[in-house]
């Protein structure tokens, strides 16, 4: 049989996340309970159409099942080509599994990005979990006891951005440069909004605006152009929407939204989505218990996910004179701007209850 792609990456939302952030771009689906059977069905489904095929345990919370270990040697085993682990950690396992954060540095992980949203209060309520703030600043302490690198990430908006000096105290208080420097390593930190799409599109309200630019103090407004290799703020935060929508109102471009070597989520229940955006039901390629691996496959080469159908058929211009606002100030990465008004799109029009 021909192989129908050169590579391609399955995430299975197997655990979940003991977390429900505020901003999470991924949605607050229910947490799974899969089996490492699961994992193996889904991989024995897409491996005749790749000649590469990898396969993830997760695409929400790392390494949250407490047989992360077994899970991973698991997953190198289904997979033909291995992504070493990612910078990214499972602070709820890390306080309460004294083996992880050292099995994570005898994996050669040497940063870990952590999630700030201010202060105590503030975090807790953006990550959705009373207790999250503590837990981080004690992650931190065993990453740096196993010489791995904390990299603080700080998702802002107008409420939080008043916060970001109590985020400067914290790597001061806790000594961050001096102590990763200690063992040869090097803190790293940086501020942006994050994509508005998933639970962080409830926050278009709220989103920053150029003057709120100016209230980033100048320690985390250093660390985030070193971060993102910039030179200015602006680039991170993106252009007023008004000045995007004078820029796209009449944009006859579409766009096929399929990739050579697609990354693909399954969730819990099985549905499987292209890795674009939050995994909402109008990106759905179809369910892997009622369809065969190759006809989502070819329901994603063939675009026929509801917001594949719209991109391709809805212009640009067209996206935005529906669903932009040409008086808004707000910041936005272009790219992050054109898949914000293709969700809204297809809400809209699902709400009106127009089927496409
Ligand atoms: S942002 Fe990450 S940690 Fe937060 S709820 Fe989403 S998946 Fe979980």
């Amino acid at each position: 049989m021909e192989k129908r792609f050169q590579h391609l990456t399955v995430c299975l939302d197997m655990f979940g996340c003991p977390n429900r952030c505020r901003h999470c771009w991924l949605g607050h689906a229910p947490n799974g309970h899969l089996n490492e059977q699961d994992l193996i069905w889904v991989a024995d489904q897409f491996r005749p159409y790749a000649s590469s095929l990898e396969l993830f345990d997760w695409y929400r919370e790392p390494d949250y099942s407490d047989d992360y270990r077994t899970l991973w040697e698991l997953r190198k085993s289904l997979s033909d080509t291995v992504t070493p682990h990612f910078e990214l950690m499972s602070v709820w396992r890390a306080v309460r599994d004294s083996a992880y954060v050292p099995w994570l540095a005898s994996l050669g992980v040497s940063k870990v990005q952590l999630t700030l949203f201010g202060g105590e209060s503030s975090t807790d309520f953006w990550t959705g979990r009373r207790g999250a703030y503590r837990e981080i600043l004690q992650a931190m302490d065993l990453l740096m006891e196993n010489h791995i690198s904390p990299r603080i990430q700080v998702f802002v908006n107008k409420e939080n951005i008043n916060e970001l000096p109590l985020v400067e105290e914290l790597i001061r208080e806790k000594k961050l440069v001096s102590r990763c420097a200690a063992f040869g390593g090097e803190f790293t930190a940086f501020v942006h909004t994050g994509s508005c799409d998933g639970e962080n599109a409830n926050h278009y309200d709220i989103w920053p605006t150029q003057e709120y630019l100016a209230k980033i103090p100048s320690m985390l407004a250093e660390y985030t152009l070193r971060h993102f290799q910039v030179q200015n703020l602006q680039e991170v935060f993106g252009e007023p929407e008004s000045s995007l929508y004078l820029q796209l109102q009449h944009d006859p471009s579409t766009e096929s939204f399929v990739e050579d070597n697609p990354v693909l989520y399954v969730d819990s229940r099985f549905n499987v989505y292209p890795n674009l955006t939050a995994p909402a039901p109008y990106w759905c390629l179809g369910n892997l218990k009622e369809r065969s691996a190759g006809e989502i496959l070819d329901n994603y080469v063939q675009g026929r996910s509801m917001a594949q159908t719209v991109r391709r058929e809805v212009s640009l211009g067209e996206l935005v004179r529906a669903c932009g606002d040409p008086n808004s100030n707000r910041l936005f990465d272009k790219g992050d701007y054109t898949m914000y008004l293709l969700n809204r799109y297809c809400e809209k029009k699902i709400q009106e209850g127009i089927a496409l």
